[in-house]
């Protein structure tokens, strides 16, 4: 039996914000494409989020240039539905030619021929070009020193929802980048006793001398970075807009009851033990922090800015007892914990790309998200292009340079010598 295959230009896996700034951009470059979404538009944010998560940055910056918030304080934070419920209009706005429900099974080169053979769960797609769109957060990641001990509820940061869900007793929360944090902080408020295990961090201001942190970040050149600074490629940004949004300030978190403790080191014996690098890690991002208030002020002065002096920001906060004396160890029992919530990451992964565009460690090997292997596209990824990639407003612009790309490449593949053109010329007339 033979397989009828449709045949697309480009085809564009994922729907979420990567995949829908995609689609925008080849829709303008007129270049025939589908967008396959195994789930529904911008699932991730739909489902794959807790109950209160809102948006890390304001409303006027995340978001894409073509559509504001409808009805939203440009200032406020867009809760994960309402993100959800934008990306389903930005897409609908200009009829984004998006298959949902369908899985993206295989991708495999053509031998002989130009493009690609797709394998998905509506058939068989023949296509020149693929864009992967799958995420920059795909599947949580769990470090393998998590004890194995049924008596403890584990989950990663991806699969909670809210204080609820989990069992009475104290939550140890393992990273407190954004997720580790802001869970944290929902279960000291819901009651809970809370460990929250604090590595390598940056923590920016929420807002400084009345502009948002992302504000400085623009301004500053900080959004363009190209590459993580050597040393911090590990290192987390501890932010928040939950509550209207505040600055994470660790050792205010522990007046309020949070307890701190360093990197979590191992689970032996019904005991977990700590790393002594907790005071380290907050001075780290102490210093991070006063940074940006330097650089603040130095632009402000630069440019002769109205901004308001805002010297509190320089508040220090006495030491909590965490912080005097860290905890170096605990009894699992005695502490009362019953859960923990691994707020420790994600990992990229592209099973389904069969190409040759990976590295030994299986990283797609790319330059702006053009990769390796001619045809093949990857949008979405942290660091793709500059900081602000894997974030709602940075993919937009990868997505367009991309598109720009895949534009010029098919400008060179309709291009026809004379004698070509002339044979295609009698064709006609024949
Ligand atoms: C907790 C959390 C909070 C965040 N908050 C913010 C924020 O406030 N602001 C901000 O700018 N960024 C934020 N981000 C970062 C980023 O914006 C999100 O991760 C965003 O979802 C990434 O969008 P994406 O389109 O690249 O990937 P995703 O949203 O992950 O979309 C990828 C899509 O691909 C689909 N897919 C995967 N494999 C296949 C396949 N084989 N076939 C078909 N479909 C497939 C998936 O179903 C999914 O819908 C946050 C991230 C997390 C984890």
């Amino acid at each position: 039996m033979t397989v009828e295959k449709k045949s697309i230009d480009t085809l564009v896996v994922g729907a979420g914000q990567a995949g829908i700034a995609m689609s925008e951009h080849l829709t303008a470059q007129g270049v025939p494409h589908v967008v396959l979404e195994r789930n529904r538009i911008a699932e991730q944010w739909r489902t794959g989020r807790w109950d209160s998560l809102v948006a890390n940055g304001p409303a006027w910056h995340d978001r894409f240039p073509g559509l504001e918030f409808e009805n939203f304080d440009p200032d406020g934070f867009p809760g994960k539905d309402q993100i959800a419920d934008y990306f389903e209009a930005y897409a609908k706005k200009f009829n984004a030619p998006i298959h949902a429900g369908v899985e993206v099974h295989k991708v495999v080169r053509n031998q002989g021929h130009p493009g690609f053979t797709v394998e998905t769960s509506e058939g068989v797609y023949d296509v020149q070009r693929v864009v992967a769109a799958t995420g920059p957060f795909q599947r949580p990641v769990i470090p393998p020193i998590a004890p194995k001990d049924d008596r403890l509820t584990q989950i990663h940061s991806a699969h909670y929802r809210n204080p609820e869900q989990l069992p009475e007793g104290a939550v140890l929360v393992v990273g407190a980048g954004s997720s580790g944090v802001q869970i944290a902080d929902e279960l000291n408020r819901a009651g809970r006793k809370v460990y929250l295990s604090v590595g390598p961090h940056d923590r920016p201001p929420r807002a400084y001398r009345n502009r948002d942190f992302v504000w400085w970040l623009g301004v500053l050149g900080q959004w363009d970075q190209e590459v993580a600074t050597p040393g911090k490629e590990h290192v987390t940004i501890a932010v928040t807009g939950a509550r209207g949004g505040y600055t994470i300030n660790f050792r205010e978190l522990a007046h309020q009851g949070i307890n701190l403790v360093g990197l979590t080191h191992a689970f032996e014996d019904g005991k977990v033990t700590f790393k002594s690098d907790l005071v380290q890690n907050l001075n780290n991002g102490d210093a991070n922090y006063l940074a940006l208030l330097d650089a603040a002020d130095a632009y402000i002065e630069r440019n002769g800015l109205d901004l308001p002096e805002e010297p509190e920001a320089r508040k220090v906060f006495a030491d909590p007892e965490c912080v005097a004396n860290p905890i170096l160890e605990l009894d699992l029992d005695q502490a009362g914990i019953n859960s923990i919530i691994w707020a420790t990451g994600y990992t990229v992964e592209h099973p389904w790309l069969q190409v040759d565009a990976f590295d030994e460690r299986g990283k797609p090997k790319h330059q702006r998200g053009v990769s390796a292997e001619p045809g093949v596209y990857f949008v979405g990824l942290p660091w793709l292009s500059r900081r602000g990639s894997s974030f709602i407003w940075g993919v937009w612009h990868d997505a367009r340079h991309i598109a720009d790309h895949i534009a010029t490449r098919r400008k060179y593949e309709a291009y026809r010598d004379a004698s070509q053109r002339e044979r295609e010329r009698e064709t006609a007339r024949a």
